[in-house]
């Protein structure tokens, strides 16, 4: 569904993405791990055609997506700072990406009152945005973002604001979720639990490059070298 070949991104002469190659199959979760600043965001940046690459290629379906604007890649996508509009309500929000899908809007309250429910917000539609703590205007943006069921779901650091007992939560649910839609996820977390828990591979990112990808047991079992096994918590 996805790949990523030799993709480059320099800013002021350092490469942030460095010749990452990367295939994403239909249907598989894959996590991104990685220290602050390793490239995450901008590896998930350059897949929703936000940031430009300097070389190599990003195709979807076999089809090279260079100069192909953000709007027309049918991705889903929910970033580390959200993104909510403050002017509408928490309903508006998450039924954007369904009227940009051009679903009729009778259908669209009942796929609202189902996200909102998922996320643990139900009865929130009417609230406004600016009257929501930081973890619950990160759950509208992740019901916002799953709302259009896009083939590909991109999420940066989706659970990073919320507690312990809702984050293990949601993963569970997510996973549950993805498999029945068949979803295709790309997700960047800090959260190796997260990732482990949520990911059929798992790919380990340091400056710029791959590190390691592999099933969350491999990676775990036989870390690549010593960077993955420090990052992975071994030896410390
Ligand atoms: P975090 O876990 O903190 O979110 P990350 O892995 O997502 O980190 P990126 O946001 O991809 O990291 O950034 C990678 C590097 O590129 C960082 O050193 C960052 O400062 C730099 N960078 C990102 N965007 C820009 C930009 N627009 N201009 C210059 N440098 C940038
Ligand atoms: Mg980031």
């Amino acid at each position: 569904l996805l790949e990523l070949e030799r993709a480059t991104v320099r800013f002021g002469g350092r490469a942030v993405l460095d010749e990452v190659g990367l295939a994403v199959a239909e249907h598989e979760v894959v996590c991104v791990l990685g220290p602050s600043g390793s490239g995450k965001s901008t590896l998930l940046r350059a897949v929703a055609g936000l940031q430009p690459l300097d070389s190599g290629r990003v195709s979807l379906d076999g089809r090279d997506q260079a100069g192909v604007p953000a709007h027309r890649r049918e991705l889903g996508l929910m970033f580390q700072d959200h993104q909510l509009f403050p002017q509408r309500d928490v309903g508006g929000n998450v039924a954007f990406g369904l009227r940009m899908r051009g679903m009729p809007k009778d259908g669209r309250g009942d796929r609202v009152r189902e996200l909102l429910e998922l996320v643990g917000l139900p009865g929130a539609a009417n609230r406004a945005v600016a009257a929501l703590s930081g973890g619950e205007q990160q759950r509208v943006a992740l019901a916002r973002a799953l709302a259009p069921r896009p083939r590909l779901l991109m999420l940066d650091e989706p659970l990073g604001q919320l507690d312990r007992s809702l984050r293990e939560r949601l993963v569970v649910e997510l996973r549950e979720l993805f498999g029945r839609l068949g979803t295709t996820v790309l997700a960047v977390t800090h959260d190796q639990g997260e990732a482990f828990a949520l990911a059929d591979r798992v790919v380990v990112m340091r400056d710029g490059r791959i590190a390691q990808s592999g099933t969350p047991l491999e990676v775990w079992q036989r870390p690549a070298d010593a960077f993955v096994a420090r990052f992975l918590g071994f030896d410390n």
